[in-house]
């Protein structure tokens, strides 16, 4: 692969950041994560917008404009040919001798590399996947998208231990999301719930694409927090992210969700976000 490294195009294996970098030594950097299909970003104007909120939270400035960023989209497909898989992106502070204070006039480290993988043929999407539930043990500030994310990596790996295959984070008795993605159900009276926004939870941009084309398709929709034993008596429920659109959960905690197979809600919601934003792709 050819990577993007601070304005420059870089083999991958030549491609190479400080032992310094705050990233590195402070988990000091925000990430995004956008889905190409058909050589086209698929809601990316989302993306960015959250990548200029993660950037503002931390005080970390933003390395190049926003065409100069879009350019950059359109240049790492094409060198790597990749017409179908994700972008990832991730800005660090930058890096300086490792002190918790940190100087305000640090270059950011900019880096951005490609995966290739079939995201629209996803082969769980037919399956759906299972969950298990899992003490929410992350910081607090969860609507910043930061790579502290060791976190949700051992949850997850907890999760593949128990033979699931991802994890619904509980805090206070309520479902924060999974460990990369949101969570959400849908009730036997057919209503969609979600948890709210706040710092509980990642702002998720397909959550936000899906809850805006599920009230124009007419499902109602009900933002408020869910408890592990509801989402295991709901007809459906389903999780959302930029990799995996939405995704059917058939069973928690080993117990199956509804008759332990995608539902129609989501499968609808799954044929509605990609018919949708296929269309508005850039
Ligand atoms: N929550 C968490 C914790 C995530 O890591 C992600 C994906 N990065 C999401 C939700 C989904 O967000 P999006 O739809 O923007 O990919």
């Amino acid at each position: 692969r050819i990577v993007h490294l601070n304005g420059a195009w870089v083999a991958e294996a030549e491609a190479k950041v400080s032992v310094f970098d705050r990233g590195f030594l402070f988990a000091d950097a925000i990430y995004e994560v956008t889905a190409v299909i058909g050589g086209k970003l698929i809601d990316y104007a989302g993306h960015v917008a959250r990548l200029k909120r993660s950037l503002d939270a931390l005080g970390i400035p933003a390395p190049v404009s926003d065409e100069t960023l879009l350019s950059l989209h359109r240049e790492i497909m094409a060198r790597n040919d990749l017409t179908e898989g994700l972008i990832y992106l991730q800005i660090s502070r930058g890096a300086e001798d490792r002190d918790f204070l940190f100087s305000s006039d640090l270059a950011p480290t900019f880096v951005m590399f490609t995966q290739k993988k079939p995201v629209l043929g996803n082969p769980k999407w037919e399956s759906g996947i299972s969950v298990i539930t899992w003490p929410e043990g992350r910081w607090v500030n969860r609507q910043i998208k930061t790579v502290q994310l060791l976190y949700s990596s051992l949850a997850k790996m907890e999760a593949k231990k128990a033979g699931a295959d991802d994890v619904f984070l509980v805090e206070d008795g309520l479902v924060t999301e999974a460990s990369s993605a949101n969570a959400h159900i849908v009730t036997a009276g057919g209503v969609l719930v979600t948890r709210p926004l706040s710092n509980a939870l990642l702002h998720g941009i397909t959550r936000g694409s899906v809850l805006d084309l599920a009230a124009r398709a007419g499902l109602a929709v009900e933002e408020r927090a869910f408890s592990p034993e509801e989402a295991k008596g709901a007809a459906e429920a389903f999780i959302t992210s930029a990799s995996a659109f939405v995704m059917p959960v058939v069973a928690i905690d080993g117990k199956p969700v509804g008759d332990g197979r995608p539902g129609p809600v989501s499968r609808r919601l799954r044929e509605i976000y990609i018919e949708d934003r296929l269309a508005s792709a850039i």
